[in-house]
């Protein structure tokens, strides 16, 4: 499999070179040339198998310059350590059907990439015999799942940026409790957009990031969406065997547009699911591309499922290469375009295109509070309020019988504030937070200045 970049001047890469370029040199995002189509039969005989066998069958297919061998045992390690043994379980409530992405050591879905990518990135660089410097930026949750997947790791550290005062206490614990010295958190001053821009802009950077070797962990890096497909097809599986029913419907809370990416690859590789549901918060950019062709950004707003409180999704460039028809100059002048009037419009021929694909729904926080109080009431199930988002929008958008899948993708014990306002008591604490209070915090707060960040870098990594 070789990988291209949205805009058109980078192509040819194996998987390899694509994990660790990251963004695109030219600026844009990296997918493979074309997309493998899996046979129904297949299909079924994938409902048969472990989550790591159907990780390994399907990371096969895009990681082919990886020894089989190699990555089978990269794999294992990666889902080793998650705290149930279907690694990402089915559960049915009411007449739901609940995918639980949380049992990972930092309890939300960024674990099922990152604990890979974690692995993946120590062997690339044992293998090369080179080092690397992570930079990313976090919303809440990559921070913690990218410290954990390469804490401690030789030759490689990590650079994480998190908006100040705008993640969760527990959030923020899990990254600067984290004692290791190859981890370095910095809390900047703005909005995770900014944070995003800020590490964007060190990338772009080309003779920065080939000097100090830099990698991404953000969802901009293609081994986190090849990785993040294989739940699909894992709960897909799960939930036709239960039904006999194979036309499930996902709802999938959505932030910067990579988990609802790799559903959608899941599609076009032939899984046979409707058209996804992108579920937003306040922070709606996506619906109104959905359901008006008006993809413009507006003030983050602050929200109680802040993880998704997010106005540039920083993937949605890869679904319009696929909406331009895979036309990279287009694509290139549009983001262009973006970047100076922050707006985009489309045709009515283009969102009847769009409409194939996904349909969408904005839930605003008193329907978030609302809908966990009611599931709870309901079901004695414990909703986190991202999973609420989704599990809002699922009800309100499925509009036929299909079996509907809601990707639950935190523990709801990392948002114990919004839990407790809606429900009126605290969820109860998995073993993978406790004492999280008693350790020391280490962490940097800085102007959003990318300069700033830059120069902190150097000096940190010179002083190793
Ligand atoms: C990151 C995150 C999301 C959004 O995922 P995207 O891939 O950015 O769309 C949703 N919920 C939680 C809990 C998250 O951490």
């Amino acid at each position: 499999m070789r990988y291209l970049s949205t805009r058109g001047r980078v192509g040819g890469l194996s998987f390899e070179d694509a994990v660790l370029m990251g963004l695109a040199d030219d600026g844009g995002l990296l997918l493979p040339e074309s997309i493998p189509v899996i046979p129904e039969k297949t299909l079924h005989d994938w409902a048969q198998l472990s989550y790591s066998d159907l990780a390994f069958n399907i990371l096969s297919l895009y990681a082919d310059d990886i020894p089989p061998e190699t990555l089978h045992a990269l794999i294992t390690r990666a889902y080793a350590g998650f705290d149930h043994p279907e690694i990402t379980p089915v559960v049915q409530r009411d007449d739901l059907y609940i995918l639980e992405l949380f049992h990972g050591p930092t309890l939300a879905f960024k674990d099922l990439a990152l604990q890979f990518l974690g692995n993946l990135f120590e062997y690339l660089t044992e293998k090369n015999g080179s080092r690397m410097n992570i930079l990313g930026a976090t919303s809440g949750d990559t921070g913690s799942a990218a410290i954990c997947g390469v804490r401690g790791r030789k030759n490689i550290n990590i650079f994480i940026l998190h908006p100040n005062g705008r993640v969760s206490p527990v959030q923020r614990m899990q990254m600067t409790t984290v004692p290791d010295a190859n981890v370095f958190n910095v809390a900047v001053e703005g909005t995770f957009d900014t944070c995003q821009s800020i590490v964007k802009e060190l990338f772009e950077d080309l003779e920065f990031k080939e000097r100090f070797s830099l990698a991404s962990i953000n969802s901009i890096n293609w081994a986190r969406l090849a990785a993040q497909i294989v739940y699909y097809f894992y709960a897909w599986g799960r939930v036709w065997k239960a039904t006999g029913r194979e036309d499930a419907t996902f709802a999938v809370p959505t932030g910067n547009f990579g988990d609802v990416f790799a559903g959608l690859l899941a599609r076009r590789m032939g899984l046979p699911v409707r058209p996804l549901i992108i579920a937003t918060n306040e922070n709606n950019i996506l619906t109104r591309f959905v359901c008006a062709g008006d993809y413009s950004t507006g003030q983050v707003v602050e929200t109680i499922a802040p993880s998704m409180d997010i106005q540039v999704a920083s993937n949605f460039e890869r679904y319009l290469y696929l909406l331009y028809g895979q036309d990279a100059q287009r694509t290139r002048g549009a983001m262009e375009t973006f970047k100076k009037t922050h707006a985009l419009g489309f045709s009515a021929e283009e969102q009847r295109l769009v409409a194939k694909d996904f349909s969408s729904h904005s839930v605003s926080q008193p329907e978030i509070t609302a809908t966990i109080r009611d599931f709870h009431q309901k079901t004695g199930y414990l909703l986190d309020p991202h999973t609420a988002v989704g599990v809002a929008a699922g009800l309100k958008l499925r509009n036929d019988d299909s079996p509907l899948i809601c990707l639950s993708t935190a523990h709801p014990a990392k948002f114990a504030k919004a839990v407790h306002n809606a429900v009126g008591f605290d969820p109860p604490r998995p073993a993978q937070l406790a004492g999280i209070e008693d350790r020391p915090e280490r962490y940097t707060v800085m102007r959003a200045d990318s300069q700033a960040v830059k120069a902190l870098m150097v000096e940190k990594l010179q002083s190793l």
